[in-house]
């Protein structure tokens, strides 16, 4: 097991993948023990490196894990089934815009297009159950939200909605928001 895990690792590294830093994941993985989760759904699959992760907490948790990118879907479909998780983690091979689930879930973890972290969150919180999480990931993007840092027009245009992203969740009076240093910058944000 620890040596697949080290095996997606490398092949992330060697594709240049973006996977979750490793206190990232630990610290979602604790998160998700802590408070007994059990639905997930995820916004940005990759090669299936975060939620094979998150599936190894307990094995009564069920994932559906929602990847547009062919490629990344195809090799975590190969991953998960070295981890014979197939009958609990659910892949889908959409943009997840284009996705519409019915189910309720304990947590959504948003780890797609930065810049659209607001409508994924817009999208799917009617799937979530109350007193329930949304996680997002890289929200302080490489240490460049709110550094004031001379960035290109893009990276500057990206950095800003993820601010903005930032802002939403903040004022948003239906959840209350905790944001966590950890990894690439990490927020929670619990339904009220
Ligand atoms: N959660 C993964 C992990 O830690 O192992 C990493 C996910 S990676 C940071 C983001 C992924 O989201 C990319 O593979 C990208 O193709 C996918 N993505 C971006 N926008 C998406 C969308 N609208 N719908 C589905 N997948 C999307």
């Amino acid at each position: 097991m620890e040596n697949s895990i080290l095996e997606i690792e490398r092949y992330a590294k060697e594709y240049k993948i973006p996977i979750m830093q490793k206190e990232g994941i630990t610290f979602l993985t604790e998160f998700i023990k802590k408070n007994n989760i059990k639905k997930i759904l995820e916004i940005g699959t990759a090669i299936g490196y975060s939620a094979i992760k998150m599936a190894l907490v307990d094995e009564n948790i069920k994932i559906i894990s929602i990847e547009r990118d062919e490629n990344r879907y195809q090799e975590a479909v190969k991953n998960i089934k070295k981890f014979n998780l197939e009958k609990r983690i659910e892949l889908i091979n959409k943009d997840a815009f284009d996705v519409e689930l019915e189910e309720k879930f304990d947590l959504i973890f948003i780890d797609a297009a930065k810049a659209q972290n607001i409508k994924f969150f817009q999208k799917f919180e009617k799937n979530l159950n109350n007193n329930m999480y949304i996680i997002t990931d890289n929200i302080n993007f490489h240490g460049l939200v709110n550094s004031n840092q001379p960035l290109k027009k893009n990276l500057r245009q990206l950095v800003k909605k993820i601010e903005n992203y930032i802002e939403f969740l903040k004022n948003n009076n239906h959840y209350q928001t905790k944001f966590y240093d950890i990894g690439d910058g990490i927020s929670i944000s619990v339904k009220r």
